[in-house]
């Protein structure tokens, strides 16, 4: 059995602990540099308020549990939580309509909501001004979690199954041996072990930097205080922490309240960001509520702004004073999700921070069954430790962005909306061109990308009616062109081209490397070299952790177009496994991103542009749908892949970066006779969608099986010995329960963003993943997860800001289902 060591007895920590035994794991020891009945980390002075709604369904799935956990956890006949509710206030239009997108969001999450009038935010809480409020988002189930006391509990109950807790002993440094952790060092000698897991809060920096891992965190102090005794409290609610008003927050002023039996807690994040280096903190010996590492002295004039706006908001402040208050420490991320996963350099080695309190059992039961199971039941691709790229592992990138996540915090932000900076971290060859065709670009993994080119704003005038944009309201309206319908347009009636080099491209290499891709990959990868196969990674659940093209451009070469940093982390150790057993049969795994470059060239012209600068062979016989080749353009030494992510004829173009500029110069001249045009990101997501491809980690992720998200055509029929093989076929027996469907807007003209509840029968019983406007068939589309019985030709309405869009679930996809166009 796994020897396990937890760094860490904070809500997180504990509860690790607490899901691990719960599935039959014991031989823990938990070992924590504070005293165990106070440790001295932000769970030990968090308020515990809960509100359970965000954007993210894990997150709020994580919520949820924590909720129902801390609910079971009960000692006396008190629980460990306080279901008091949560309100949220609007006191701004923006505010309003934002509660409206939120009450979406907890629909699709399934956690009962409701917007409320200012009356009844009144009714619900006696207390505010009504001066000031134009309504709220009342969820019943949000409250206060005893996050001190559930640790307590915790230690108690997993103690009692044979947990060791180590208090008052730091961890020094671990110990490792053979690339796995064997150990870690404490001044009172060394605890071995196969498996440790920091769940160190805003340590967490300074424990990774103990394996040499970059932890992108920052710990920021929080404004948080105390009132004295408020009159109009008294006697409501049990001394020194009861409440019975719900959570309240006021978040067009960065404030959230709960009440402390008589007195007001209130937390503030409009002041500036205070940053903290965790590791100058030192130890406390004597650790109490007011004296512990996390909790920094009251710089009482951050907090002025917040006093003045709590007494106007709630005037019964006005007869109290601040009785005490203090800067708490807990820690921010670059993107603002919490840092989960393995190490991927050090083998046994994992993370579990930067977590609040409202997702900590959330957190810790998908840590939990990660370590079991192999694998989590609620998606985790946003959350993983190595979701990162390099440049954003950099001490000053997560200092500046933390800190502008603090400051966003509560902020309304729309779901396409870049950071500000810094930017420009990483652009492609492309870039100056791009610029000069008056690129408008958005980020991601800190790639600058074209959503559209200003450049096409003078072919507006040529567009087609049929082909013509429709209004947008306000929301969908932004970080949106018009432009995007002729970059479409012409897509599909000429050619474009398309900047992807983001995309990931990994190489793998070595006599190992067909072995390493049959067993990880659901398609036969060992066809012919020249050919190209479309498969999924499964994990053992069948669950689809990422969806790949694999290109075999030699007998021991393939490269692979994949999604994220993790599908690198995944396959290299994969490859070091199967060099570690069979040493003959090596594969070496290269992210070669960065030193290349691509452009997709499609549209039914591609073959035109091609043909004037090259004199290699681009036939149907000479480089067939789904094949590969190396060819030279206008000079230039490329590969071409014949695929296209928009479903037209054409080839992704590949090339080194260094020949980047001059191959994106030969196509622009080559394809002026063709009416070739730069397209961007937007064009590019709709035509996917209207040709059906799916997008991982939005449209289908760890959660889903190949059938539900219809992608089974991926896994080679008969294929044997692949990740996931045997609960795939067990699969393939039972109807799915759910399934991705495509929706048609009955309207044609409502464009929703993704997220939104789906209603069928009156009840929500689903989300959409993605949606856009779909040029080619003049309607908007819609990707979403709805139960089996939901089928081709019902009606189901989409609820966005209130507003029920109607909206057919429509066979798909809705453009060229032969294949004729790819298949030129
Ligand atoms: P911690 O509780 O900090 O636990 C980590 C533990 O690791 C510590 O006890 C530490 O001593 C130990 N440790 C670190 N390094 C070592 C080492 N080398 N060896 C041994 N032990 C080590 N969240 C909410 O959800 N709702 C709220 O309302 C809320 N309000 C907050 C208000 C304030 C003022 C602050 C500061 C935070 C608030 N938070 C809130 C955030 C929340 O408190 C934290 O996110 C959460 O408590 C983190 O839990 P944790 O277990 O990860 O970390």
């Amino acid at each position: 059995k796994s020897r396990v060591v937890i760094i860490g007895a904070g809500i997180v920590g504990t509860n690790l602990a607490d899901e691990l035994v719960s599935r039959g794991w014991t031989n823990i020891t938990v070992v924590e540099q504070g005293p165990l009945s106070i440790p001295g980390g932000s769970t030990s002075h968090a308020p515990g308020l809960v509100f359970q709604t965000s954007p993210s369904k894990t997150m709020s799935l994580f919520a949820r549990y924590t909720v129902s956990k801390l609910l079971s956890l009960e000692e006396d006949g008190q629980a460990c939580f306080n279901q008091v509710g949560g309100l949220e206030v609007a006191t701004t239009p923006a505010r309003l309509e934002e509660l409206k997108r939120k009450l979406g969001y907890a629909s699709s999450w399934g956690i009962e909501a409701r917007l409320v009038s200012a009356d009844e935010c009144l009714k619900l809480y006696p207390l505010l001004n009504r001066n000031l409020v134009l309504g709220g988002l009342h969820i019943p189930s949000d409250g206060l979690a005893l996050a001190a006391r559930a640790v307590q509990l915790l230690i108690t109950r997993t103690r009692k199954a044979g947990v060791c807790y180590l208090g008052s002993t730091p961890v020094t440094s671990i110990q490792q041996g053979g690339g796995r952790v064997t150990g870690v060092v404490t001044p009172n000698g060394t605890i071995p072990a196969d498996i440790v897991i920091s769940c160190a809060g805003f340590w967490g920096v300074e424990v990774g930097a103990m394996v040499g891992l970059p932890i992108p965190l920052l710990p920021l102090a929080h404004q948080y205080v105390k009132t004295t005794a408020v009159p109009a409290l008294a006697g409501r609610n049990n001394s020194p922490n009861g409440a019975s008003l719900p959570i309240l927050r006021h978040q067009d002023q960065d404030l959230y309240y709960r009440e402390h039996g008589d007195q007001y807690g209130i937390g503030y994040y409009g002041h500036r960001p205070m940053p903290i280096v965790a590791s100058s903190l030192g130890v406390t010996k004597d650790v109490d509520e007011k004296h512990m590492p996390s909790r920094l002295d009251f710089t009482s004039k951050d907090f002025d702004p917040a006093w003045k706006i709590s007494r106007e908001l709630l005037p019964a402040l006005q007869k109290s004073e601040i009785a005490d208050g203090f800067n708490g420490i807990f820690s921010f991320t670059p993107d603002g999700g919490p840092l989960l996963g393995p190490s991927p350099a050090l083998d046994g080695f994992y993370v579990a921070e930067a977590v609040w309190v409202t997702h900590s059992a959330g957190v810790a039961r998908a840590m939990a069954e990660v370590l079991t199971t192999g694998r989590s039941s609620i998606d985790l691709s946003e959350c993983e430790l190595s979701r990162f790229e390099d440049v954003q592992l950099s001490p000053a990138y997560v200092s500046e962005t933390s800190q502008q996540n603090f400051t966003e915090v509560y902020d309304i932000i729309h779901p396409l909306e870049p950071r500000e900076s810094p930017r420009n971290l990483r652009v492609s060859p492309f870039y100056t061109r791009q610029r000069e065709l008056g690129a408008f670009f958005l980020e991601t993994g800190a790639w600058e990308r074209p959503h559209w080119y200003k450049a096409n704003a003078k072919l507006l005038k040529d567009l087609p009616p049929r082909w013509r944009p429709v209004e947008r309201d306000a929301w969908s309206a932004r970080y949106y062109s018009p432009i995007v319908a002729v970059e479409a347009w012409k897509t599909r009636t000429a050619v474009a081209m398309y900047d992807t080099t983001p995309i990931r491209r990994i190489e793998v290499s070595g006599p190992g490397a067909v072995d390493l891709l049959q067993r990880l990959s659901t398609g036969d990868v060992s066809k012919e070299p020249g050919t190209i196969t479309f498969a999924l990674l499964l994990n053992d659940h069948a669950g689809i952790r990422s969806d790949v093209i694999i290109a075999r451009l030699e007998e021991d070469l393939f490269q692979i177009g994949a999604n994220s940093f993790v599908d690198v982390v995944y396959l290299t150790q994969e490859a070091l496994r199967q060099g570690q057993h069979t040493p003959s049969r090596w594969a070496q795994v290269r992210d070669i991103t960065s030193g290349t470059c691509s452009i997709g060239l499609w549209g039914p012209r591609a073959r035109d542009v091609v043909n004037s600068v090259s004199t290699d062979d681009f036939t149907n016989k000479g480089l067939p749908y789904f094949h590969a080749k190396r060819a030279k353009i206008a000079g230039i030494p490329v590969t071409l892949l014949r695929m296209s992510y928009v479903g037209e004829l054409g080839w992704d173009i590949h090339t080194s970066a260094d020949h980047g500029q001059r191959l994106w110069d030969a196509l622009w001249q080559a394809g002026q006779p063709q009416g070739v045009i730069a397209a961007g990101r937007s064009a590019f997501n709709a035509l996917r969608l209207e040709k059906g491809f799916r997008s991982w980690g939005v449209d289908m992720t760890t959660e889903h099986d190949p059938h539900e998200a219809g992608v089974a055509f991926a896994i080679q029929a008969g294929k044997q010995g692949y990740v996931g093989q045997a609960t795939f076929e067990r699969r393939s027996k039972q109807t799915p329960v759910r399934r991705l469907r495509c929706l048609t807007i009955k309207d044609g003209r409502s464009v929703v963003l993704g997220k939104e509840p789906v209603y069928f029968d009156g009840r929500a019983v689903g989300y959409i993943t993605n949606a856009a406007f779909g040029y080619t068939i003049g309607k908007p589309i819609a990707y979403a997860w709805l139960p089996s019985r939901v089928v081709e030709g019902d009606t189901v309405e989409i609820e966005y800001f209130g507003r029920r869009i109607q909206a057919s679930v429509t066979p798909e996809p809705v453009y060229d289902p032969q294949m004729s166009r790819l298949h030129g």
